[in-house]
């Protein structure tokens, strides 16, 4: 009787901190991904394995057109939402995907309506890809740059551009949420120019006369 009480309690107390650990695990995936990313945006970002890219929207079909069209909101940085790394790996892999080869993307232009976008910096040496979370322009030099402009959400088209600055200073979190400011210029300082308007539904076709 002794020996099968204290079993009993022994099997009573392994399985209610096994109930606890699973409810903390599950509490905090869930809140982590809450913070960011609504459930409709888990489920398109989770619909795709890590090494796929996903669908570009296109302003061609209405409801594509209608979420480019939207003011994104900023990313609470948490090096341990998944949902978030998962889906900066997984824009990473659009741009770069042969079917689009762009030069940056934006989070919109996955129907994401986050404040995240990818750049490949041609000021830098082998030109490599870099992810900038909460990006903003702090700065826009009154000298402006002519700039042959096409995206990945507006099929068939190439327009030459006439507003871009030849050099904007940028403030954003680095891929480790680190708070950073810097001066760019030139084509990268177009691609930051594109890539931050879509963030506030703006589409460089907006610019022309
Ligand atoms: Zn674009």
């Amino acid at each position: 009787m002794k020996t099968f009480t204290w079993r009993y309690f022994l099997i009573a107390f392994l399985g209610a901190s096994l109930l606890l650990g699973c409810s903390k695990h599950s509490i905090n995936s869930l809140s982590t991904s809450n913070l960011n990313f609504s459930k409709g945006e888990i489920e398109l970002i989770m619909a795709t394995d890590t090494h796929s890219a996903m669908r570009v929207w296109k302003i061609d079909a209405i409801s594509d057109s209608l979420l480019l069209r939207q003011k994104c909101s900023d990313v609470i940085f948490n090096s341990s939402d998944t949902v978030l790394s998962s889906f900066i790996k997984k824009l990473h892999k659009t741009v770069i995907d042969s079917v689009n080869q762009g030069v940056g993307i934006a989070a919109p232009q996955v129907g994401i309506l986050k404040n995240i976008i990818w750049v490949q910096r041609f000021d830098k040496l082998n030109y490599p890809f870099e992810v900038y979370i909460n990006p903003t322009i702090t700065y826009y030099s009154e000298e402006k740059q002519p700039c042959r402009e096409g995206c990945l959400s507006i099929p068939n088209r190439i327009d030459t551009t006439q507003i871009r600055s030849q050099l904007i200073e940028i403030k954003y979190l680095d891929k480790d949420g680190l708070s950073r400011n810097e001066s760019v210029e030139g084509f990268t300082a177009v691609i930051f120019q594109h890539e931050i308007d879509h963030l506030n539904g703006i589409l460089y076709i907006d610019h022309l006369d």
